[in-house]
């Protein structure tokens, strides 16, 4: 994409998200950032600079804090391993330069990062599937009727 088709696209997104709520821009440019073309971040991240935010957004724990607040509303019962995983990941040279994604795909926690960083690789298979043993409801483990993510008491 050339410069001015960039800038186009960048100027929509603007008019779009004009009157959105901060929190979901800050949601948008950390914790979901790379759900989103770099062009509609562009875009959130001119929104907030008019904001004058009073804080930091841009460091690799307040990442983790949201990424921990955005699966929290829906899957309480995996907040706590997700925020662990982060700490892992953190601490093992995990930053913002290193693309991350997670979701929940058909009821099992997903989580994609761009790197060929081994070690960092290797925390993220493992909580995952370690996640994925718990009901995203209550974080009950080892119940073999776990299914679409959800255990059978709270289905
Ligand atoms: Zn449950």
């Amino acid at each position: 994409m050339n410069q001015v088709d960039f800038n186009l696209a960048m100027q929509s997104v603007i008019k779009d998200h004009l009157n959105a709520p901060t929190e979901e821009l800050i949601m948008n440019v950390t914790a979901s950032r790379w759900e989103y073309h770099n062009w509609a971040i562009s875009g959130f991240e001119k929104i907030l600079e008019g904001r004058k935010l009073s804080f930091d957004i841009y460091t690799e724990k307040f990442f983790k804090e949201k990424i921990v607040e955005k699966f929290s509303r829906s899957y309480p019962g995996w907040a706590d391993d997700i925020r662990k995983m982060m700490n892992e990941l953190i601490e093992n040279g995990w930053n913002l330069s290193i693309p991350l994604t997670a979701k929940n795909y058909h009821g099992s926690f997903e989580c994609y990062i761009d790197t060929n960083d081994i070690i960092l690789q290797k925390i993220i298979e493992s909580n995952c599937d370690l996640i994925n043993l718990k009901c995203s409801r209550c974080g009950l483990s080892g119940d073999e009727y776990i299914s679409d993510g959800v255990c059978e008491k709270c289905r």
